[in-house]
């Protein structure tokens, strides 16, 4: 890596930071250049590089998160959790975009993504996956991005890019005999299997399922607080990230 990228690198990290981004990283995506251009076309080939940016969660309101019924709760939850965090990313990735552009090279927002289901409808590329390449965690059963430091407590966004960035190496898996995700969700919607790069997320994900129920969920009285979020047991419960009670 040239001197003049690896100060750019370096610009993007602080200034990521100094915003407020707890994970930042940079990945070499040419082993999912197949699946993106498969999603948002051939052009998405010429970025070999993507900025991860994660933004953690706050553990007070994901603590709640089981209290369905209370009100006050999914508000505080689909506001925060959803709302002011993905904008929150959103306007960090457009400020590494500004940069990388100054800077001479191409590149391209992806956004932070809505819910499970709308991140595997987003297009380009899955900011889980983008996370995971830059080595900042790993995809669990629950096919959230866990990290050993705040489990699955975030939510990320993705710049892609050409510039010839110094790509962070994919982290292992470290869920081990943990089923705590497969076994609290109300719906069945995991397998329990391991992720796997080359097998359809349908091998361990139902996101329909997951889908429906939030529907439902969103149907109730409930309805309009709560629309846009999940339930988010799946992120409470991962003992990565989850204080002792
Ligand atoms: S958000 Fe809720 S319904 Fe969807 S997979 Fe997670 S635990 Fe299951
Ligand atoms: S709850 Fe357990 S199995 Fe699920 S992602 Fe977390 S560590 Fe992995």
């Amino acid at each position: 890596m040239s001197k003049d990228v690896e100060g750019l690198q370096g610009e993007l990290e602080r200034t990521a930071r100094g915003s407020g981004i707890e994970y930042f990283g940079a990945a070499d995506v040419t082993s999912a250049h197949d699946h993106m251009a498969r999603l948002g076309g051939e052009f998405l080939r010429t970025f070999p590089r993507a900025v991860s940016l994660g933004s953690r969660l706050s553990d007070a309101i994901v603590d709640q998160i089981s209290d369905h019924g209370n009100e006050r709760l999914v508000r505080s939850y689909q506001w925060h959790i959803y709302e002011i965090t993905n904008r929150f990313l959103d306007s960090v990735a457009l400020q590494m975009t500004k940069m990388l552009q100054a800077a001479g090279y191409q590149a391209h927002p992806i956004h932070a993504s809505q819910s499970m289901d709308a991140d595997g409808l987003s297009g380009m590329i899955s900011n889980k996956i983008a996370a995971h390449l830059s080595g900042l965690g790993w995809i669990g059963k629950s096919v959230l991005l866990v990290t050993p430091e705040a489990g699955p407590r975030a939510r990320w966004a993705t710049v892609l890019t050409d510039a010839p960035l110094e790509p962070g190496k994919p982290m292992e898996r470290r869920c081990g005999d943990c089923t705590e995700c497969v076994e609290i969700c109300p719906v069945s919607a995991f397998t329990g299997v391991d992720f796997d790069p080359l097998e359809p997320r349908e091998k361990r994900f139902d996101a329909h399922v997951c889908s429906d129920y939030n529907k439902h969920r969103h149907n109730t009285v409930m309805s309009k607080l709560a629309a846009g979020s999940n339930c988010g047991l799946c992120v409470y419960i991962c003992p990565h990230g989850r204080s002792e009670e």
